[in-house]
């Protein structure tokens, strides 16, 4: 009873401990990796999570020929068979990767959520997210995707080392313009008005009635007239700069 007692009080201090250490998600800050000549080069990426096209903000892309990486769910591209005939019509402009099959979070538990949305029960379940995403951006497009981002950004060291193992690359960003489309069209143009070479730029192409179609609009003309290069991710390569974690 004694002894029982005593592992018991024991459990209660270092389960806490160990968990909180190592279940803590990690949001990998990336920028590009410049050439010396070429110092100008920023990187837009839109995420197609769930929902809808916003056809407003890819017209725009295309009116003004900015490329950018589409990171599209399994979900969103069997949602939006209108808006895949368009980016299709436009693969010189967007290159479109790996955002997963149905939006789970790479983390593992589906008692721990990020922004609100649960994690796999386990690895295998991961693994199928990743490699089911990656299988429908190579149906809908006809080119096998390089880069994974995961729902939300965030990872667990497991689920990074086991990405690694798949095979692809993490895309991480480092200019969070939109919050997830939650952004005001003001908060947005701000934001692009910092951009520095090299960033990697996150907004969403999934919300066409949120702010963020008109806020990048502003915001990529300044950075154009600015002599900013938009440049995709399957044309450079990125490096990891800090992983946060929350
Ligand atoms: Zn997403």
């Amino acid at each position: 009873m004694m002894k029982l007692t005593f592992l018991m009080i024991l459990a209660m201090f270092i389960a806490p401990l160990s968990s909180a250490s190592d279940q803590l998600p990690i949001e990998i800050h990336d920028r590009v990796v410049l050439q010396p000549d070429s110092d100008k080069k920023v990187a837009l990426t839109l995420d197609a999570c769930s929902g809808k096209f916003d056809d407003d903000l890819i017209e725009y892309l295309i009116r003004h020929q900015i490329p950018a990486t589409i990171f599209a769910t399994k979900k969103w591209l069997l949602k939006n068979p209108q808006g895949v005939s368009i980016i299709k019509a436009h693969l010189d402009l967007f290159d479109v990767e790996d955002h997963g099959e149905k939006h789970i979070p790479a983390i593992i538990g589906t008692d721990r959520k990020v922004y609100g949305i649960s994690g796999e029960p386990d690895i295998i379940h991961l693994r199928r997210e990743v490699i089911e995403g990656a299988r429908a951006v190579e149906k809908a497009t006809g080119i096998a995707p390089h880069w994974y981002r995961a729902a939300t950004a965030e990872y667990d060291p497991l689920a990074i080392e086991e990405i690694d193992k798949l095979g692809y690359k993490i895309a991480g960003f480092s200019v969070n313009a939109d919050a997830g489309a939650t952004s005001k069209k003001i908060t947005i143009e701000k934001r692009l008005a910092h951009v520095k070479a090299g960033d990697v730029i996150i907004a969403h192409m999934n919300k066409p009635a949120s702010d963020t179609a008109e806020g990048l609009a502003v915001g990529l003309d300044y950075l154009t007239k600015a002599g900013f290069v938009f440049v995709r991710l399957d044309q450079v390569e990125l490096k990891v700069i800090n992983k946060k974690t929350h």
